[in-house]
């Protein structure tokens, strides 16, 4: 305060003294009543409809003002109107109006300015990696969410084609690829101007690994698809390619010169069974240390010689493997550690929350059949069209006329799902209940509340959606006494069997589906489930949702969808093995991100907030 002491110029029209900074009448508020104008910093405003951000200009707004942005408006011409309004207290409210241009802003032609010249190439030089680099580009929050989920489409796809299809196989490899194109993954090896494709390879891989580190049957399952989309991906690498790769990722594993595959011919020959002197010839062998190669080793398939193993460019995808499997082990295991830090995080906790669940298909919130089901079609129904899990829980409520919390929510949603009104629900618990322990008025103070609270008439008023299979399988597992949950992820195989043997399913199929089981393809065994009970070959879907399930067998079963349906045939012809049974398309009824309601749907509506 001891500066020179002038008049105040901060306020036109103010008496007071002043020092160098501060008017001395009222530092804050001078006599006027005017609010002192002073520079503030700048401050981002979130655009409508995304992450991005724009900075206003910071100098001349009154340090108290808000600004509020409106929605644009589009124009003819593809301009768009941008408005905000500007709140001082005190003062009228000041509306802004901008007028932006339609701009040629094609995402490759912003990447290609920003990564001109040699960049793309330093930065994925090659289409495959280990994934041992996080990515520490900005992305958008919708970029992020997008990537996501066409990961997750893509691992579910290679998960149904890995049992369906023998692996390797043509139809296998045409199906991925196909797959792979569509959602934009590197598809060829060497494709040169992928860098899109790879990047999103990239970023989408690490933002699974949050999703998918946080439990050891999510681990598993991740690590399982990862693996055998590698797998393919390297398959389909060229010898020249197999070497960079490798080279890329520091496996030092060099080809043996012409000269030392003459000189070994014999001994590679008799030491690596299935090869004949023309492939010894024609194929490339890598020198790889003992230790690296014990699994080929185990089953006596390789040449060692010096501690070294004489590998074909067949057999070296397993050692890849082997070393990619270990190293994104130890790397879901790290970030499974720093997760606390990143679900501290409001943006990203609750996408990867949905993500780890993985259903990205309809949420079946909408019902498109209110009213249609009547209450006393609804045991016909359990029989011809639910699904096990649904089966069961209606079975139970029959039986016990009672079913706890974890029972009601899902089978309750099930129902709206299918489209009972909250009226019939009501009706269809009460009329169950009350022939139980429950009287008429407990059942209205007690057990009303939660079914109304389904259906969004109390509490938060949410429209609570269906739960999807993921959503069942992974989360509040059954404990003694629940009928909830997945009979073919929860129940013990011999109950599984003795189950299915009363539903009169054939003893063939018991053992195809307790082989699914067994291998953990829950869905997989739904779907065989699906095929027997509806004794058709192809079920032309791939399931994810019990509430699909109902949808595609009434479709099935009203004639609405044209099914292959091979002769009757003797029930064990119809068995075919699990590796060729299906042909039932792979890909995954997904919905795109702008076209359905997903369960993600809400997290749209959070990342566009105003
Ligand atoms: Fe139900 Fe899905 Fe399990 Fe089938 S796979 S029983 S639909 S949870």
């Amino acid at each position: 305060m001891g500066g020179r002491v002038g008049r105040c110029r901060l306020v036109r029209g103010c008496q007071g003294a002043m020092t160098q900074h501060r008017c001395l009448r009222s530092p804050a508020m001078p006599e006027c009543g005017r609010p002192v104008s002073r520079p503030v910093p700048s401050r981002p405003v979130p655009l409508v409809g995304g992450a991005r951000a724009a900075t206003l200009p910071s100098r001349g707004l009154p340090v108290s003002s808000e600004v509020v942005m409106r929605k644009p408006q589009q124009l003819a011409g593809g301009s768009q109107r941008v408005c905000l309004n500007l709140l001082t207290p005190g003062l009228k409210v000041t509306r802004f109006q901008f007028h932006l241009k339609k701009m040629e802003f094609s995402r490759e032609k912003r990447l290609k300015a920003r990564l001109a010249g040699d960049r793309r190439g330093d930065l994925y030089p090659h289409s495959l990696q280990f994934y041992l680099q996080p990515p520490t580009e900005n992305i958008s929050l919708a970029e992020f969410e997008n990537f996501a989920i066409d990961r997750l489409k893509l691992l579910k796809v290679v998960e149904n084609l890995g049992v369906s299809y023998v692996k390797g196989s043509d139809e296998y490899k045409s199906r991925l690829e196909r797959e792979i194109r569509k959602l934009k993954f590197p598809f060829k090896a060497l494709v040169e101007d992928d860098y899109d494709a790879r990047r999103k390879d990239h970023i989408s891989h690490f933002i699974l690994r949050l999703a998918y580190c946080q439990s050891e049957d999510l681990r598993r399952w991740f690590i399982q698809q990862e693996m055998d989309l590698f797998r393919y991906r390297f398959n389909e690498l060229t010898g020249d390619l197999v070497e960079k790769f490798l080279k890329y990722v520091n496996l030092s594993y060099g080809a043996i010169s012409k000269e030392v595959k003459e000189k070994l011919a014999v001994q590679l020959l008799s030491s690596t069974p299935g090869l004949s002197g023309a492939k010894v010839e024609e194929l490339e062998f890598y020198k790889v240390p003992l230790q690296e190669a014990m699994d080929l080793f185990r089953v006596r398939r390789v040449y060692l010689l010096n501690a070294f193993a004489y590998v074909p460019q067949t057999d070296i995808v397993a050692i890849v493997l082997n070393n990619y499997r270990t190293k994104l082990s130890k790397a879901l295991a790290l970030t499974a550690r720093s997760l606390p830090a990143v679900q501290s995080d409001e943006r990203l906790q609750p996408l990867l929350n949905h993500l780890s669940h993985s259903y990205v298909g309809p949420d079946y919130s909408i019902q498109k059949n209110i009213g249609k089901i009547s209450l006393e079609h609804i045991d016909a129904l359990s029989v011809k069209s639910f699904p096990l899990c649904m089966r069961q829980l209606h079975k139970a409520l029959r039986d016990n006329h009672h079913l706890r919390h974890g029972g009601r929510m899902q089978y309750g949603l099930f129902l709206k799902g299918i489209g009972l009104t909250l009226e019939q629900a009501l009706q269809f618990w009460k009329s169950e209940f009350i022939k139980g322990k429950v009287d008429a008025d407990k059942f209205d103070k007690g057990y009303a509340y939660s079914i109304r609270h389904n259906y969004g008439k109390e509490g938060k008023r949410t429209d609570y959606t269906p739960f999807s299979c993921m959503k069942i399988i992974l989360s509040n597992p059954p404990s003694q006494g629940d009928y909830h949950g997945c009979p073919f992820r929860h129940s013990d195989p011999e109950l599984l069997k003795q189950k299915l043997q009363s539903y009169k399913i054939p003893p063939t199929g018991i053992t195809q589906i307790l082989e699914l089981v067994k291998g953990m393809h829950y869905q997989l065994a739904c779907q065989k489930y699906f095929q027997l009970t509806h004794d058709v070959d192809d079920i032309g879907f791939s399931l994810n949702h019990p509430n699909q399930y109902f949808a595609e067998s009434q479709k099935l079963l009203s004639g609405g969808r044209e099914v292959k349906k091979e002769p009757s045939e003797p029930e064990n012809s119809q068995q075919k093995p699990s590796s060729q049974k299906s042909t039932s398309s792979c890909s995954i009824p997904i919905s795109s991100n702008t076209e359905a309601d997903t369960e993600l749907e809400g997290l749209d509506a959070y990342f566009t907030e105003d």
